[in-house]
């Protein structure tokens, strides 16, 4: 069985706005994300752990913050493409792990809303989608409430079978 591990670390500052986008999921805060896109900090950051595992690059190296066409793009748009080019090349998602850093707001409360929403978009089980929500003990730029950072750890599967 071929396996490839890949992880994706993705940083969005605080700007205007009353929500964060996260997963997919709108929180309320007081608030936005500075962003080309809807600033799914989350969502960037699985993108380019699943892109990174399939030796396909980045997500800025697919998706351009230079290009007019992904303004505003969903995290689910970008989740969805990056998922395509994947699985185009015959790999299958087993699990992935995220790490939400966030000082505000504070996430636990939308972490099951958030894993099924992941869940949903990747075709996987509940149980293969974890969110981890932790601040920085007011440390560093987290902690200084100036943004949100995500890690993501996703593992690919291929069968020899399927190529
Ligand atoms: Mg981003």
């Amino acid at each position: 069985m071929n396996m490839r591990v890949g992880q994706g670390f993705d940083v969005h500052a605080f700007g205007e706005g009353n929500q964060v986008m996260l997963g997919g999921i709108a929180i309320p805060h007081t608030r936005g994300l500075v962003a080309h896109s809807d600033g799914d900090v989350l969502i960037h950051a699985l993108c380019d752990a699943l892109l990174g595992a399939a030796g396909l690059g980045d997500i800025g190296h697919h998706f351009p913050d230079t290009d007019p066409h992904y303004k505003g793009a969903s995290g689910e748009s970008l989740l969805t493409a990056s998922l395509d080019k994947v699985t185009g090349l015959g790999w299958r998602v087993v699990n992935v792990d995220i790490t939400v850093l966030a000082q505000v707001p504070r996430v636990a409360a939308h972490r099951p809303a958030m894993t099924a929403n992941l869940a949903r978009m990747l075709a996987l089980p509940l149980d293969a989608v974890n969110v981890k929500a932790t601040t920085t003990e007011r440390l560093g730029f987290v902690g200084r409430e100036e943004g949100i950072a995500v890690q993501a750890i996703c593992l690919l599967q291929k069968s020899p079978t399927t190529g």
